[in-house]
Order: structure tokens, then C-alpha cells, then sequence
């Protein structure tokens, strides 16, 4: 096998059709808002979304460092639901036929975007 690796018969990796590119918005990978307390509007609560250690691994979900969310047994809270819609949740599978290339943006937010590569 190794022999006929070195003999560049073996066709290069790009060519491999079981391995395609992903991109995904950065914002899907992470993403920070700080919310004032309805109570106290000194008070900034951090609502993070990212990667979780509470469920299965490479799950994403939502954080708030209020009291409110360490107490919910559903974790979430108001200030959660107050900017989830914000969060841009652009996914290269909803567009199938879109061109990626390194230097393209996030086509819904204009940010950085965070290529996967993914079997099929
Ligand atoms: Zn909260
Ligand atoms: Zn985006």
C-alpha cells in the first residue's frame, strides 16, 4: 500500500468526493452580548452562546451568568430570550449551492466565517 501511495496513483486529497467544505457564521460557534438587569441597570449579565458541558459533546447552547439561569432547570432565562434573535445563524447547508471561498464573509452579517470539513 505504501508503494502505490508513492507512485501518485493515489489521487490527492482534494479530490477525495467523501470530504466536502462546510462554513458556518462564527457567530455559531460563539457569540457574547452583555444585558442589563431589568432590576438594576448596573448590573450586566454575560449571555454567551458556545460550546456546552452540560449535554452531549460538541453541543452548542445558551449561558447567563444571572442567578435566574443557575436556578432553571430548562436553562434559560430572560436574558436570553432577549437577544437570541440577534445571534446570526448562517449555515452553508441552508444554502447548498453557495461558492465558499477563505476570504468570503458571513453572506447574512457580513462577518468571519468558520469552515468545517465534513465527511459524506
Ligand atoms: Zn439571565
Ligand atoms: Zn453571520
Amino acid at each position: 500500500m505504501e508503494a502505490d501511495r508513492r507512485s501518485g496513483v493515489t489521487p490527492p486529497v482534494m479530490a477525495d468526493l467523501t470530504v466536502e467544505t462546510a462554513a458556518t457564521c462564527a457567530q455559531n460557534i460563539f457569540w457574547v452580548r452583555m444585558v442589563p438587569s431589568a432590576s438594576d441597570p448596573k448590573v450586566q449579565y454575560r449571555v454567551e452562546w458556545g460550546p456546552t458541558d452540560w449535554g452531549a459533546r460538541h453541543a452548542y447552547g445558551w449561558s447567563c451568568t444571572c442567578p435566574a439561569f443557575h436556578r432553571s432547570k430548562t436553562k434559560t432565562c430572560k436574558h436570553i430570550d432577549a437577544v437570541k434573535g440577534e445571534r446570526c445563524r448562517w449555515n452553508s447547508h441552508f444554502e447548498p449551492g453557495y461558492g465558499l471561498g477563505p476570504s468570503d464573509r458571513c453572506p447574512d452579517c457580513h462577518g468571519p466565517l468558520h469552515f468545517l470539513r465534513v465527511g459524506v
